[in-house]
């Protein structure tokens, strides 16, 4: 790999280094952008690079060891050939709808490992999930009812677990999904009730599931929070009315995006999470299923998005490159996703990684609103129609979590390298 002149791009070294550069261009799965650019056929586009899908995940086990089961949230990227390489790496598939579910199902996966979490599941969903045999979440004490009926009526028992809405929230979390009122799971302090309920209905109930919060990079606060809810899980498994099988830990291990984000550490976090089972669940729970549940940090740093400059302009001295995709492809990069404070994500002219004069520009889309901007105020080289901007950590809640009808652009192609 060759070296990079830092200072004419706005990606740091954590990004470029991921991937690595043949002269000028940046190198995905090893194929030049350009090149990979003639391949796909048209611009946008997104790519993901497989190997480091696996060196991800690789990491993380490093620190797990045998005491967690490491699951992939499909939510996060559901190409179906990605979900098909991660079905081979790791131990469980969770899924939100009930294409997810077809998605995970068709990787080969067994329906033992994949779950069905969602507040909102409808009885089509269920019966499917049902008929597959896979773990239901349940969200609800109505749900728990629907779920039997559909089981009753294909003559199937249906598995499933209970996601607990926590009694703590998880500090330091990108996007809180648990403590306080939630339409996620079950109140903490309602679980037990529910739990006499399910002994009486026609379920296979084999444990717990709580899924609190999403990106997440301080270790301190995912270890507090990792804590928490053994200890809330433990006390509540002992009033399950079955041996515990399942024990749902949930994750939301977050991934950098601005430039003053650090980084996790795979191996510490992987590695304090199972020093905590082995002291604090094997005891009491030696044959429970122990899952840690992420999407974005599995994928995320794995993903990039490329488009290309199709005009430049200044207006007013402010110079513009606008590329032909935008925030219809990959919204969080606008800072539209949730994000309070907007903040460039990685970005590079993927085609001129070899230095020279840099200036400062604004990157936009293609779309008439001014909610369009893909960098602002960026130090980047000087570039020209043609050239390919390549936005960074673009491996989770990319494409499918973009308004790709919004002005009635074709949707971006995906390829995994
Ligand atoms: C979204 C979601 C995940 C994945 O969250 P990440 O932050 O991408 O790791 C996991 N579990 C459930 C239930 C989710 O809803």
């Amino acid at each position: 790999m060759s070296t990079v002149d830092r200072s004419v791009s706005a990606a740091t070294d954590r990004h470029l280094d991921r991937f690595g550069n043949a002269g000028e261009e940046l190198l995905v799965g090893g194929v030049p952008l350009g090149r990979l650019a003639a391949r796909v056929g048209s611009t946008p586009f997104f790519a993901y690079d497989r190997a480091g899908v696996t060196r991800a995940v690789g990491a993380l086990r490093a620190g797990l060891g045998d005491a967690v089961e490491l699951g992939y949230a499909v939510k996060a990227n559901p190409m179906p050939a990605l979900v098909g390489h991660l079905a081979g790496l790791v131990d469980w598939l969770d899924v939100a709808s009930a294409g997810e579910l077809a998605v995970a199902l068709d990787t080969g996966k067994s329906p033992d490992r994949v779950s069905f979490a969602g507040p909102g599941k409808t009885d089509a969903e269920l019966s499917v999930a049902v008929a597959a045999g896979v773990l239901i979440e349940l969200e609800s004490a109505r749900e728990a009812v629907r779920v039997v009926r559909v089981g009753e009526g294909l003559g199937i028992r249906p598995r499933v677990a209970v996601r607990v809405n926590p009694d703590f929230a998880v500090q330091g979390s990108g996007m809180r999904m648990g403590g306080g009122p939630q339409q996620f799971g079950v109140d903490a302090e309602e679980v037990p009730h529910l739990l006499v309920l399910l002994a009486d209905l026609d379920l296979a109930v084999e444990g717990f599931h709580l899924f609190a919060g999403s990106q997440n990079l301080h270790p301190d606060l995912l270890r507090q929070a990792q804590e928490h809810t053994v200890d809330l899980l433990l006390a509540l498994a002992e009033r399950l009315p079955a041996p515990l099988r399942y024990l749902n830990l949930g994750g939301g291990l977050g991934i950098p995006y601005a430039e003053r984000d650090r980084p996790l550490d795979p191996a510490e976090v992987g590695g304090t999470l199972a020093r905590l089972v082995e002291e604090r669940v094997r005891p009491r729970q030696p044959d429970a299923h122990v899952v840690l549940e992420l999407g974005r940090f599995l994928v995320g740093e794995s993903g990039v998005y490329v488009t290309r400059v199709v005009d430049r302009k200044v207006s007013r001295g402010r110079t513009y490159l606008v590329v032909d995709g935008g925030l219809h492809h990959q919204l969080a990069a606008t800072g539209n996703l949730g994000q309070v404070i907007r903040r460039n994500y990685p970005i590079a002219v993927g085609t001129r990684l070899g230095g020279g004069e840099v200036e400062t520009v604004d990157v936009v889309g293609c779309l008439c609103t001014p909610l369009d901007v893909l960098g602002h105020e960026v130090e980047l080289p000087v570039a020209d129609v043609g050239d390919l901007v390549v936005l960074f950590q673009a491996g989770a809640y990319g494409r499918t979590a973009s308004p790709q009808q919004f002005l009635g652009h074709p949707a971006p192609a995906e390829v995994l390298v």
